[in-house]
């Protein structure tokens, strides 16, 4: 039997089928109950393993969720509008998310947590830094290589963290503004940035192509600016707090 469902390469009943033969015995479940139990099962496993490949694909750097986000420790950012933009409506009008802000405010976990929500809804999603995304989509695309410009293109949602680390080259900021004008109207962009819209020119070192791509980010967008404490200085500052907590990065 064990050899049967390795030839059929349905491994996710190898471990349940015993559990299930003996449950249908008992209940002396029919032919056609018991059948359906077992592909469910299978079903099951495989989605489980969808799943989990999904949300490795995402490569998010922490597991920020929303239900971890103090909003009273950072009262400009509307909590009202996280909830609703976690409700994921924003993905199906490919309207993106700006969150800007200085340093430790929250940003990257704010991506991460609407991230999550897109993942649990079965959405894929890439997360990546500006600094690693131009890395790889300015090189050019050899044939018999998957073309990354694509796979970068065609996630449900991208997250494109830290904007304004990197100064990028004339060959990035073109590959950049591609990308966006890709996802233009078809997919959301979440992007995290310290900067501000001003600031784009000097980032691209190009003030022209600066404009047209906040021009296509800026078209259906949440414009999100936090302006509040860093969060990861909030026991430092506190006074009656131990300095010597770990940092987190
Ligand atoms: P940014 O991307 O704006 O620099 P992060 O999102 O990386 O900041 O936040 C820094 C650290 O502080 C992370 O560990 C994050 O989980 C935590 N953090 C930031 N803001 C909050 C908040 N309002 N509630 C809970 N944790 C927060
Ligand atoms: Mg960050």
């Amino acid at each position: 039997m064990m050899t049967l469902l390795k030839q059929l390469r349905l491994s996710g009943l190898y471990e349940q089928l015993p559990q299930i033969t003996e449950a249908a015995r008992q209940s002396q479940l029919s032919y056609e109950a018991f059948l359906t139990q077992v592909l469910q099962a299978e079903i099951v496993t495989r989605q489980e393993r969808a799943d989990r490949r999904r949300l490795r694909a995402a490569r998010l750097p922490f597991k920020g969720r929303l239900e971890a986000f103090d909003f009273r420790f950072q009262p400009s950012v509307s909590e009202r509008l996280i909830r609703e933009l976690a409700g994921l409506s924003f993905l199906e009008s490919a309207t993106n998310v700006m969150l800007l802000g200085p340093p430790g405010v929250g940003k990257t976990h704010l991506a991460c947590a609407l991230s999550i929500k897109a993942l649990e809804a079965g959405h894929t999603v890439l997360f990546i830094t500006l600094r690693d995304l131009v890395q790889i989509i300015e090189q050019p695309h050899l044939p018999y290589k998957a073309d990354p410009m694509k796979r970068y293109a065609q996630a449900k949602l991208l997250v494109i963290d830290e904007v304004g680390y990197t100064r990028l080259t004339s060959s990035q900021a073109r590959a950049l503004f591609d990308l966006v004008s890709m996802r233009y109207e078809r997919g959301s962009i979440i992007l995290t940035s310290n900067l501000n819209f001003a600031e784009w020119g000097t980032l691209l070192s190009d003030d022209v192509l600066a404009t047209a791509l906040l021009d296509r980010l800026l078209h259906h967008a949440e414009v999100i600016t936090i302006n509040g404490r860093s969060y990861r200085m909030k026991n430092h500052m506190n006074g009656d707090q131990p300095s010597n907590q770990p940092k987190t990065k």
